[in-house]
């Protein structure tokens, strides 16, 4: 069984959340606090006339509101004074962008489709974010563009032409209204009947490995998991945030070094020819060049291993000589072989391995040395599982958007 939540239709409370988000994509000209570092906080204060010296002490209180007690409405923030509010809420917003419709599977995975701005797409713009309880962790998988340039085969977001990428502001935006909806924030309360871990925080993990490739986004994503990992806000641990690339080699190095998150990569294939087809963005760098960089990822250890994506296609890549060389492929690097199994998608040219295959796969790497473990699909019902997002957000052509604008300048 399937529950989806059409939120501006079902939820008791769809009034304020719909029209929050309606009026964050109207006042598109309001610029946002959210996603800006600390030092762009303070000139944003600079702004609306609070004098230089006080930017500091301001900018730490903002912090707090926004990324510890998760307020989305300036009133909220009591220990600002009332004038200073009403300068914050006529410059800027800090609203969330508008929930579209959230699904929630029978094992408790829930997804979710976000509205943000159009900001040059044309129409506003949807991204699907999927939040993957399990015993004593809950995973929420992030998106960082709507679409991608990339066409992996075995992937439904692939299918989906690149629209435009996420701002740092929407990346972390996925993160907040998330624990919203969890109730993870102070003083707020967690929906009935939601399988949420058992205690401690809701949202533990961050995975960038939703709709996009992070790497083709770098700036906007490393500004949102610097955010996010801000001792003083989201505080999530750098070794609890995964960011997931098919094999941007040039930018893995600078991942580690400025970002330091763990890293994970979309192999999928150990040859050449085979991932040419299923990862075509090896036609660039080839395994080689990847595992290369990989050997050389700052900070790797036996503590800080990569993890390798490995989805299981029936007579594709699934054979024992596969798993052999897989593990001959990786020797030397610190790893760990996440196996796949695959989700089918509507128009999906591709089967899942057998059951016996993927173990008989397993054991080969097991016994190699390598963590293997075979992934369960999670929110599969819903469309929810790893390589099936995917919105309906398509760019407008420049026509059509110059004639959009064109009628916009005309109406103000
Ligand atoms: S696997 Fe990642 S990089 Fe490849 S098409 Fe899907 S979203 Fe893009």
């Amino acid at each position: 069984m399937v529950t989806t939540i059409d939120i501006a239709r079902d939820n008791p409370n769809a009034k304020t959340i719909a029209s929050t988000g309606a009026s964050h994509l109207v006042g598109e000209e309001k610029p946002t606090l959210i996603g800006l570092s600390r030092e762009e906080l303070g000139e944003a204060l600079g702004t609306i006339g609070v004098p230089q010296k006080q930017w500091r002490m301001r900018s730490s209180q903002l912090w707090h509101w926004l990324y510890v007690r998760g307020v989305s409405n300036f009133a909220d923030m009591t220990n600002i004074a009332k004038d200073l509010r009403a300068k914050l809420d006529e410059a800027f917003t800090i609203a969330r962008p508008k929930i579209v419709s959230e699904q929630i599977s029978v094992d408790g995975t829930r997804k979710w489709l976000f509205q943000f701005p159009p900001r040059g797409a044309g129409n506003p713009v949807e991204v699907e974010t999927v939040y993957i309880p399990e015993e004593g962790r809950g995973t929420l998988c992030v998106s960082s563009q709507v679409g991608c340039t990339l066409t992996c085969t075995f992937c439904h977001t692939g299918t989906q032409k690149l629209v435009r990428n996420l701002t740092s502001e929407e990346i972390l935006s996925q993160i907040l209204i998330a624990r919203d909806r969890l109730g993870d924030f102070p003083d707020a309360h967690t929906p009935q009947g939601a399988i949420v871990p058992s205690e401690g925080r809701l949202v533990t993990n961050i995975v960038m490995m939703g709709m996009g490739e992070p790497l083709y986004n770098f700036e906007n994503v490393k500004k949102a998991l610097l955010i996010a990992s801000d001792g003083d806000g989201l505080s999530l641990s750098k070794r609890r945030i995964t960011l997931s690339t098919s094999g941007v080699v040039p930018e893995i190095f600078r991942t580690g070094d400025e970002i330091g998150c763990m890293l994970a990569i979309s192999l999928h294939a150990v040859r050449d020819e085979d991932r040419d087809i299923l990862v075509p963005i090896n036609k660039k760098w080839n395994i080689k060049e990847l595992l290369d960089a990989c050997r050389n990822y700052p900070g790797l250890s036996n503590a800080k291993r990569i993890t390798f994506e490995y989805v299981m296609l029936k007579d594709i890549n699934d054979s024992n000589e596969d798993a052999l060389e897989l593990v001959r492929l990786l020797k030397g690097i610190p790893a760990k072989i996440n196996l796949i199994p695959f989700n089918p998608w509507p128009g999906s040219q591709y089967a899942c391995s057998d059951w016996e295959r993927i173990e008989e796969f397993a054991d080969i790497v097991n016994r190699a040395g390598y963590a293997s473990p075979i992934r369960t699909p999670r929110g599969r019902d819903i469309f929810a599982a790893c390589g099936q997002l995917k919105s309906t957000s398509e760019r407008m052509r420049k026509k059509d958007r110059d004639a959009l604008n064109a009628k916009k300048a005309a109406v103000y």
